[in-house]
């Protein structure tokens, strides 16, 4: 039996693409979740000239239109949270309840900016001539380019596509190559809530095509990208050299320091969720856990009893706490990685090793390394279920090491002092601070981002949304 392909999502029709690919299924290889089109710059050009078009008149349809839009999409993701976390958890290889959690947050991610439609801000203020008003007001930036990586195929083009359309912008949404079967899903659930033809547009393929395709494009007035530095880079040069707005959420190299004086349990719990969860796959996941020496004993046992009992498996299986590397060449990095800390003198404390499953998929133990700061496994982003853990002499000495990176998304410590917490939270060189917490794990309503290598642009999320996806206007009126 032949699966149906679906298909991309240009100028409100569902058009064929240059060549169909297969989207894998990384805990089962032989149970592949289904066929999806890919696309060319030529499919990238025609959805950027239709959302070039529908633009002024979605800039003009009224808040309300927007609003109920976002809103209805953001019922249904609510209402399949089940469904879809179903698929996402087979296409990416994150666990089902992480799965559906991600669904979960999409869905929320949309109701909150159905309600950011209706609340545009602006402000109006007296002159400094009499008899003049001042309003500054915010408008839509035009079309925006939307480029994501595979490992939220929800929650991230969730968190672009919903402040993008409460904004007025009209949308080029291009998805990670390993996720499609999620962006496909968006798509038809926007589709089937009415969005007018053009306004978003859905064109799976490669970055190489599509993606570059859309940022070279005159007619895209601003791209959002999250993704490796690398890419990143590249989209800044060739997206901000033609002028256009550019926002880039990056890689990370997060620290979690963990003090003499932290509770060990809640200390354990934050490097085992931060650095393995998502199969450490994750922008803030905790790859560097800079311990001081008085409790460097007890933590390193109690993280390895944990991993010891930590279950590895399918995805969708019951009580699996980590699931598949998310495909063949990852898990080749992260060998590779594996071997450069062994090359380097690491010492393996735990993992290390594929396991070999069945049915087959991309199964890696979860590996922990004892390290130095200078090893390419403590600089260098793995994404990958691998941590390193490195020994600090003060909280001084920790800080330093935790800022001793090019990278800046999120760092976390766990202390029961409030003098440490409070000075951590002012010197950390990261945008996103985490006490007694994971790094991983944030809230949508609230800014989201990075500094330094991690991120460039206006933040992402909540209210600040609104700096990259709107653009300013300054209008004097006589009265
Ligand atoms: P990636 O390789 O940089 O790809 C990201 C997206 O860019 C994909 O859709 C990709 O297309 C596309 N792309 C690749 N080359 C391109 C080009 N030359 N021009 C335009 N688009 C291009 O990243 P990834 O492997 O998917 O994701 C992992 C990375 O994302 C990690 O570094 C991680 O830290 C980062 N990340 C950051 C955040 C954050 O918020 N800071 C969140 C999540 C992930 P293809 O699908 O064809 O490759
Ligand atoms: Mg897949």
């Amino acid at each position: 039996m032949s699966l149906p392909v679906y298909r991309n999502y240009i100028n409100g029709r569902w058009l064929h693409g240059s060549t169909v690919g297969l989207d894998e299924n990384p805990s089962e290889l032989d149970a592949p979740v289904g066929e999806y089109v890919r696309g060319s710059a030529a499919d990238a050009n025609e959805a950027i000239e239709a959302a070039a078009a529908a633009q002024p008149v979605w800039a003009d349809c009224g808040v309300q239109r927007r609003a109920d839009l976002l809103d209805a999409v953001g019922s249904e993701l609510l209402a399949r949270k089940q469904e879809l976390g179903l698929l996402l958890a087979r296409e990416e290889g994150k666990t089902l309840p992480e799965a559906v959690g991600e669904v979960a947050r999409a869905g929320q991610i949309f109701k909150f900016f159905a309600g950011e439609a209706l609340r545009v801000p602006g402000e109006s203020l007296a002159s400094v001539r009499p008899g003049i008003e001042v309003e500054i007001r915010r408008e839509p930036v035009g079309v925006v380019g939307l480029i994501t990586p595979w490992n939220f195929p929800m929650a991230i083009p969730a968190w672009k596509i919903a402040p993008a359309l409460a904004y007025g912008n009209t949308v080029v949404f291009k998805p990670a190559e390993l996720v499609p079967g999620c962006a496909w899903a968006l798509a038809d659930i926007l589709h089937r809530a009415g969005v007018p033809a053009g306004v978003f547009n859905m064109v799976m393929g490669s970055g190489r095509q599509v993606g570059q395709a859309i940022v070279g494009h005159a007619l895209v007035d601003a791209v959002s990208f999250t993704g490796s530095t690398a890419v990143g880079r590249q989209i800044r040069e060739t997206a901000g050299g033609r002028g256009a707005r550019v926002q880039l959420e990056m890689g990370g190299k997060n620290p979690l320091i963990v003090l003499n004086d932290a509770d060990l349990d809640v200390a354990v719990n934050a490097a085992v969720n931060g650095a393995f969860f998502s199969t450490g796959q994750r922008c803030t996941a905790s790859s560097r856990l800079i311990v001081e020496e008085g409790i460097r004993d007890r933590f390193v046992q109690a993280v390895r009893l944990r991993l010891a009992a930590l279950k590895v498996g399918n995805a969708v299986g019951q009580g699996v706490e980590m699931g598949p590397v998310v495909d063949e060449r990852q898990l080749q990095t992260d060998l590779d990685y594996i071997r450069a800390g062994v090359d380097e003198g690491a010492e393996l404390l735990f993992g290390g090793d594929l396991l070999p499953l069945t049915p087959r998929g991309h199964y890696l133990q979860p590996t922990l390394f004892a390290g130095a700061p200078s090893m390419r496994i403590a600089r260098e982003e793995i994404f990958g279920p691998v941590a390193v853990v490195m020994p600090a002499a003060s909280f001084e000495h920790a800080l330093q090491l935790a800022n001793d990176t090019e990278f800046g998304l999120c760092a976390g410590i766990c202390t029961q002092s409030l003098k440490y917490a409070s000075q951590f939270k002012r010197q950390s060189a990261a945008g996103m601070v985490m006490v007694n917490l994971p790094t991983a794990g944030v809230d949508y309503h609230v800014p989201f981002g990075g500094r330094k290598a991690s991120s460039a642009g206006p933040r992402e999320q909540g209210r600040y949304a609104a700096e990259f996806y709107t653009s300013v206007k300054t209008a004097y009126t006589a009265a």
